[in-house]
């Protein structure tokens, strides 16, 4: 074989298996083709696989007539039908006019792309004012073609490929979501039937203490039920971020008494001081960030029952600076990073909850654009901290 030709295709072939952005790569793989075959214009059209569509992918000017670069639809005609009929097509002009512009007299060769052995595109090249594609240009341009189609099989295998992994976590997190979500269902359903199923029982007559007893554990089961189905909706609008939010003024300060007022009523024995010092108004919806204190509230009574709770509320710089402190047991440092994660419990104790509540609270304050965490010391207690941006009213 010719030694040039030899060097001329290794040429070709390294470039295609170069990495990177796709456009840069097929630009410098036609640049070296025009070393051969002269063109003035050049453009790739595939089939999109929904559509069915022609969709360019690539055109470029690269000689005379750069002003047609912009309109790609000169190659369009051909392209399609250069699909239709599966083979190279050469189109060109009737009658050779020297006094014409050279523009309108087209010299076009369009080349069949394939994707997995089957024709979904088109490479058209134009020549404006000629001259006649000869054999030897043709043939180049063939082999252009089809090292092209190399180029575009790989890419849309990465893209399926891409699709493929992107699927497969999606499908681990949905698998993850619904094993953790029948353990949590199972759990009260599980006391709910044992003990009604006990109640119902005809060889054995429980006494009016006993009975009592199991119909307050199914009372106390079915409302652990009802909050985790009621939790895992919420999370999952949060999680696809359809809960719509509605801003309006706020004074935290207010929403904080509110809040307490009616956590006070419910929990009389929990011993609660305020420390607000700011009522700055801010744009905010009210009914989310009073979901995201009674959380911490409720929270502080069942993990920190007895300790005393102080809410702090100050402005520093452009935010509002929101803190639950208590001196309950605090929270180990291992699971301090994970407590904000959906389902995530420190402890199998008895206070019920589903491991979605601080996870519920991050994306209301997130949504508002703001920041929440925790700090704790074991032993001595926890400070939750939420940061928020003041937000002018329009
Ligand atoms: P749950 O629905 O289980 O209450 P959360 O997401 O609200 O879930 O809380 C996650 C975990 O964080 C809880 O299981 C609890 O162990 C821990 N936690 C939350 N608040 C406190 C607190 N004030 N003191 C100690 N631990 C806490």
């Amino acid at each position: 074989m010719d030694k040039q030709v030899f060097s001329y295709v290794n040429e070709l072939m390294k470039v295609l298996s170069e990495r990177g952005d796709a456009r840069a790569v097929v630009e410098k793989f036609l640049n070296i083709l025009r070393s051969e075959v002269v063109f003035d214009n050049v453009a790739a059209y595939l089939q999109d696989a929904e559509s069915g569509t022609l969709e360019i992918v690539y055109a470029r000017a690269l000689g005379r007539a750069k002003d047609a670069e912009a309109d790609a639809a000169w190659g369009e005609n051909i392209a399609a039908q250069v699909m239709a009929k599966t083979q190279l097509l050469i189109q060109e002009p009737e009658t050779v006019s020297l006094t014409e512009d050279r523009i309108r007299q087209a010299y076009l060769l369009g080349l069949p792309l394939r994707i997995d052995g089957v024709v979904n595109g088109a490479l058209v090249f134009v020549r404006f004012g000629g001259p006649a594609y000869t054999d030897g240009h043709i043939a180049v341009a063939t082999l252009g073609a089809e090292l092209l189609s190399v180029l575009f099989e790989r890419r849309s295998w990465r893209n399926a490929n891409s699709e493929l992994n992107e699927l497969k976590q999606h499908i681990q997190l949905q698998d993850d979501f619904v094993s953790t979500i029948s353990h949590e269902l199972r759990t009260p359903l599980g006391f709910i039937k044992g003990y009604s199923t006990s109640l119902l029982r005809e060889d054995t007559s429980w006494d009016v203490e006993t009975q009592k007893e199991f119909l307050t554990i199914i009372d106390e089961e079915t409302d652990r039920l009802s909050l985790l189905i009621e939790n895992v909706l919420e999370s999952a609008r949060l999680q696809s971020k359809t809960l719509p939010l509605r801003f309006q003024p706020l004074r935290l300060d207010a929403v904080i008494r509110d809040v307490s007022a009616r956590i006070r009523s419910r929990y009389r024995e929990l011993d609660i001081s305020l420390d607000l010092d700011s009522s700055t108004t801010t744009q905010a919806d009210g009914v989310r960030i009073a979901q995201v204190f009674e959380n911490l509230f409720t929270n502080a009574v069942k993990y920190a029952p007895g300790a005393a709770l102080i809410v702090g509320l100050k402005k520093v710089g452009n935010s509002l600076i929101v803190t639950f402190t208590d001196n309950g047991p605090g929270i180990p440092a291992e699971s301090l990073p994970m407590i904000f994660e959906r389902f995530y419990r420190v402890r199998s104790e008895n206070a019920t909850g589903t491991g979605l509540g601080l996870y519920i609270c991050k994306q209301i304050i997130e949504a508002h654009r703001g920041k929440i965490w925790a700090e704790s010391n074991p032993g001595q207690g926890t400070t939750f901290f939420i940061e928020l941006p003041i937000i002018q009213g329009s």
